[in-house]
């Protein structure tokens, strides 16, 4: 579905998200969802007057099952280049445990949601990346869009938001999340499966001087209401004021 010109969601709702991204006719896909996004790929590139051969890169925010679902195949069948932050790299191989310390709190309904959401969409299995270029903080991506990275590590070492500024667009990846697949929560709060909240909070401070129309998570709907809003409020609720 079309987010703004220039911005398309991949899957059925916002459970889980992967986004495609246009600039002069060329495209970004940020995150890669879980496996069963792959046949919705080309569906979404027709809306917005493309096809697949205009893809010209995968962009990872992190290393998280539910954000490289279709990276292996999008790789190694149609050759377009993956890239996540040299700290996930590892992690997006599956050379190295989850560094996520579990569930947190639950709500039953939502949790078992999520996991249905994933089972029907392949994310029970997804293939770890064989090859991922990796890049670092402060870069700007020789990709459609130019994205500018800025790392924000706590959910996990290597999560990245990713600052398309030509678009007016920051995609948060988990770095924080507008919808709790766990509890159901909605609204700007810390992603779930967070390894170090403490840490992701305080990257929030990263963020918070971007100016951005749109804010992109991994999880939930776009939110409009300023990034500097977004960290306010959760900052609140992690009982730091400011
Ligand atoms: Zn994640």
């Amino acid at each position: 579905m079309r987010i703004v010109p220039g911005i398309h969601r991949i899957g059925d709702n916002s459970m889980i998200n992967a986004y495609l991204v246009e600039q002069d006719g060329e495209v970004t896909i940020v995150d890669a969802g879980v496996p069963g996004f792959y046949r919705d790929i080309d569906r979404e590139l027709a809306t917005m007057g493309r096809t697949p051969a205009d893809v010209r890169a995968l962009v990872l925010t992190h290393g998280h099952s539910d954000h490289i679902g279709f990276a292996e195949r999008l790789r190694s069948e149609r050759r377009v280049p993956v890239s996540v932050e040299e700290a996930d790299a590892a992690l997006a191989r599956g050379e190295v445990p989850n560094p996520s310390k579990g569930y947190g709190p639950v709500r039953l309904g939502p949790v078992l949601g999520f996991l249905w959401f994933t089972l029907l969409h392949g994310g029970l299995r997804t293939p770890k990346l064989q090859q991922v270029a990796t890049f670092g903080d402060g870069a700007t991506l020789d990709v459609p869009g130019s994205p500018r990275v800025i790392l924000t590590p706590g959910h996990t070492p290597g999560s990245a938001a990713l600052h398309f500024a030509s678009l007016d667009a920051l995609f948060v990846g988990d770095a924080f999340a507008t919808y709790a697949v766990t509890t159901g929560a909605r609204g700007p709060q810390v992603a779930p499966f967070t390894a170090d909240t403490a840490q992701a909070v305080q990257s929030l401070a990263r963020l918070e001087e971007i100016s951005a129309g749109q804010a992109l998570p991994g999880h939930g709907e776009p939110w409009t209401g300023g990034i500097d809003e977004a960290v306010r409020r959760i900052r609140q609720a992690h009982g730091k004021s400011g």
